[in-house]
C-alpha cells in the first residue's frame, strides 16, 4: 500500500498534484519541490521574495 504524501511546492505554498512538479536538487543537498515552471524559475534565477507575490500562499496579506 502506498501512501500519497501532500507534497507543497518550496515556493508558492500551494499543494503539488500526484504525477506533477518538479524536484530540483541543490548543491547542499537540500530538495526543493516546485508546482510548475514559474514558481522554480521566480525561486533559482530571479530569486523573487514569495511574500511580495500575490500568487503565492506564502503572501503577507496585510490587514488594514
Ligand atoms: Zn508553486
Amino acid at each position: 500500500m502506498s501512501i500519497l504524501k501532500t507534497r507543497k511546492c518550496s515556493y508558492c505554498g500551494k499543494e503539488i498534484d500526484p504525477g506533477c512538479g518538479m524536484l530540483f536538487v541543490q548543491r547542499t543537498g537540500s530538495v526543493l519541490q516546485f508546482c510548475s515552471n514559474k514558481c522554480k524559475k521566480s525561486q533559482l534565477y530571479m530569486k523573487r521574495d514569495p511574500k511580495k507575490l500575490k500568487w503565492t500562499e506564502r503572501y503577507e496579506r496585510k490587514i488594514m
